[in-house]
């Protein structure tokens, strides 16, 4: 029997299998598919290797490139061009402000911010310095909520949507403010001014770029991960899908599905002593057999896809757009709702690319599937086809040069439906009544019952990662003190 099962083999499955082996503990992994990472992995165009998923992590706390440091990697750890990226509006495209978190000015008198909104609804905004707070701390409002009040709905329809629609799929009035970033509301509290807020958490965070990768992409921490649970003795089971769980008093039975395209699918049953779930939450309750609330509510996920574009066009060595492109949702000629110049972004995705086809080329990557989009909008569900035809039309408008179909040297298209959990208000409620139901079980002496990942702990590395490390250690040092027999180093 094995001590620890661990369900899931994305990044948070991943961290707690690896926070849990490195202390001594015996651990099994089981992935459905037939890789580890999750929403972090790798898509390949002609030869140049780049993320397929998420591409970075925020750096505004320092676990992630803490994680990495006790990995060996923090030599790997890159910074992106500061360039930043842009923002397309309907009428025009600017720099995104300097000084914003989430879109959020912390300088609403700044020239760019001006630049973006028009004097009236930058004066409107810079009213949140002087007015009174009305917000309080029992109070868990939307993001959209807490801006549009301080600030003026303008703020909301032209800074912030781009950003919550495009980095967290999400409309910002249906995106908690605790869950687009876990300290933001306490310090508009403390400080009486949400810009102030903004500038005070854009100080705090540490020197240089709000956020970081590894050269060669995200995917290279999965990879790096996987040789070390694999040296520290941890089973992974890829292909091998838990359909259900049995909690008993000892322990869980597991019910699982084993899928290799090679043999002929089959079923099994493992027990574990305790459990980690690196799942969704509807997923969870699927597990264990429960009536599932959350499921109903949370079935709509829409996911995005992603095309990648490789093309020889030397009008994008300026970088004429930085970064990328977020489009505000009003912008009714651009469907993709976010583009990320990849290799103006990261130096080695440049240098990968020149290395393999020489000067001129460049990689660039288009998000559809906006969240307030109709039904039969372009985005998930939208053919191959279809995808690539919207992204040629919608490059000359994102890159700001007249780059066309024939200079694509090869493109693909990545579809992901889980990964970003939405955040809304009642999404994180029903996250944390299934973790404190879940804790219930382990209190009253039976197996450890554990639920990490984006689900539970938020979307982003920056809150997935610390989250299972610290929910693996809290089932390290319980392991230790009912006396195993094993010599537990719980870090
Ligand atoms: C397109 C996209 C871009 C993103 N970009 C960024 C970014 O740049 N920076 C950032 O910080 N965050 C980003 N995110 C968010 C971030 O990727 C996620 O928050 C995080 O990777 C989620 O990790 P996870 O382990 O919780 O879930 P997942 O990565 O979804 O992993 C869950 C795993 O569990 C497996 N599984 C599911 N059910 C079972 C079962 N019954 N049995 C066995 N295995 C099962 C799945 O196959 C999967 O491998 C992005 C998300 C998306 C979708």
């Amino acid at each position: 029997m094995a001590r620890v099962a661990v369900v899931g083999g994305g990044i948070a499955g991943l961290t707690a299998a690896w926070e849990l082996a490195r202390a001594g503990v015996q651990v099994d992994l089981f992935e459905a598919t037939d890789r580890l990472g999750g929403v972090i992995a790798p898509v390949t165009l002609s030869g140049v290797q780049v993320d397929a998923g998420a591409e970075a992590f925020a750096t505004r706390v320092p676990a992630v490139g803490e994680f990495l440091a006790d990995l060996g990697l923090e030599e790997q750890i890159v910074s992106p061009n500061p360039a930043g990226a842009w923002l397309q509006l309907p009428e025009f495209a600017a720099p995104l402000p300097a000084t914003g978190i989430l879109g959020i000015p912390g300088e609403p008198g700044a020239d760019d911010v001006a630049a973006i909104l028009g004097a009236q609804h930058a004066a409107r905004a810079a009213e949140d310095l002087r007015a009174p707070m009305t917000w309080t701390a029992g109070q868990s409002p939307s993001l959209g909520e807490v801006v549009a009040e301080r600030m003026g709905p303008a703020v909301v329809e032209k800074l912030v949507a781009p950003i919550t629609s495009g980095v967290h799929s999400a409309d910002p009035y249906d995106l908690a403010v605790s869950a687009a970033h876990p300290q933001l509301y306490r310090a508009m509290l403390a400080e009486g001014s949400l810009a102030t807020a903004v500038s005070r958490l854009r100080a705090a965070a540490p020197a240089g770029s709000a956020v970081q990768s590894l050269w060669g992409g995200m995917s290279t921490l999965i990879s790096a991960l996987e040789a070390q649970l694999r040296d520290l003795g941890v089973n992974i089971h890829l292909n091998t899908g838990v359909s259900e769980v049995q909690v008993h008093r000892n322990g869980v039975r597991m019910g699982v599905i084993l899928a290799d395209s090679h043999l002929r699918p089959g079923r099994g049953e493992v027990e574990a002593e305790h459990l980690i779930m690196a799942v969704e939450g509807p997923e969870v309750e699927a597990l264990l057999g429960q009536e599932s609330a959350s499921a109903a509510r949370h079935s709509a996920q829409s996911g995005v896809a992603l095309v990648t574009l490789l093309v020889h066009a030397p009008e994008l060595d300026s970088h004429p757009r930085g970064t990328g492109m977020l489009v505000a949702p009003s912008n009714e000629n651009i469907r993709a709702k976010a583009m990320t110049h990849i290799s103006a972004k990261w130096a080695w995705a440049a240098e990968a690319l020149e290395a393999k086809l020489g000067p001129g080329h460049h990689l660039l990557r288009l998000s559809y599937g906006r969240v307030n989009d109709s039904p039969g909008a372009l985005g998930f569900g939208s053919s191959d086809r279809d995808l690539i035809t919207a992204a040629i039309a919608d490059l000359p408008h994102l890159t700001g040069a007249p780059v066309a179909g024939e200079q694509i040297v090869d493109r693909t298209v990545v579809r992901w439906q889980r990964g970003l959990p939405g955040g809304g208000a009642a999404q994180r409620g029903d996250a944390e009544d299934l973790k404190a139901a879940l804790a219930i079980q382990g209190a009253e002496g039976g197996p450890q019952l554990a639920a990490v990942g984006s689900w539970f702990a938020g979307t982003g590395l920056a809150q997935v990662i610390p989250d299972a490390r610290a929910q693996a250690r809290e089932l390290c040092v319980r392991l230790a003190e009912e006396g195993s027999s094993l010599d537990l180093r719980c870090h």
